[in-house]
């Protein structure tokens, strides 16, 4: 994630509880980003974006060719690098970007999956790399601590795209690597360790799983 798009975070107060007992309790992963929401590109409601969109969809009609509609659309990481973007940022923007974070790939990822016919939620995800990773990715970008808030020592806060795989089974579609996450990759390098799903108009009472795992729609959920 590269966003200083949320302004919704909560200040990092608490991050370690008590549990009565008097021993400490270690916080959860995504703790530092519970609150907040995923990544939205915005329309100005006008022409310039209703194209933009347009353009966004109807190129990637033409990238699948044939190919079924679940295929994940790779074309978007070709055409957009990872870096960084500000928020609020508008379609008609968006498209004329060199670079865009996971949540606007995401985003637009959302938006193909949807023109395609296919249900698909947002996805938000905290992962594990090195603190050397970490805090090298920091240094080379050059941001500022506000614009860093994604970051958590060897955590960080990650988005991408579900999409319905039938009977409640979701695939996770990474938007900013181009491939689907594993269910099955373990602890490691880049482990993925919670995530969370939302949509608009999507159900609390929504459960879904992914491979082994079993949770229900908008709570975080440890899966590692
Ligand atoms: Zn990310
Ligand atoms: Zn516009």
């Amino acid at each position: 994630m590269y966003s200083d798009a949320v302004k919704t975070a909560t200040v990092e107060t608490k991050n370690i509880e008590t549990n009565g007992n008097g021993f400490h309790k270690s916080a959860e992963v995504y703790e530092k980003w519970q609150d907040w929401h995923a990544s939205e590109i915005s329309h100005h409601g006008k022409m310039c974006c209703e194209i933009a969109r347009e353009w966004i969809t109807s190129t990637d009609f033409s990238e699948l060719g044939g190919a079924s509609i679940l295929t994940g659309p790779r074309w978007l990481r070709l055409k957009f690098n990872w870096g960084a973007s500000s928020f609020p940022i508008y379609w008609c923007e968006a498209v004329r970007k060199k670079t865009l974070d996971c949540g606007a790939l995401a985003a637009l990822a959302s938006t193909v999956f949807t023109a395609r016919g296919v249900k698909n939620y947002r996805l938000q995800m905290v992962q594990r790399y090195s603190e050397a990773s970490t805090s090298q990715w920091s240094n080379s970008w050059n941001e500022t601590s506000e614009q860093l808030r994604w970051m958590n020592n060897d955590l960080i806060y990650h988005e991408g795209c579900a999409i319905e795989a039938g009977d409640g089974e979701i695939k996770i579609w990474d938007a900013s690597a181009g491939w689907w996450v594993d269910p099955n990759s373990k602890d490691g390098y880049g482990a993925l360790l919670a995530i969370r799903l939302s949509a608009f108009n999507l159900s609390p009472d929504a459960s879904f799983t992914w491979g082994k795992h079993r949770f229900d729609a908008w709570r975080w959920t440890n899966v590692n």
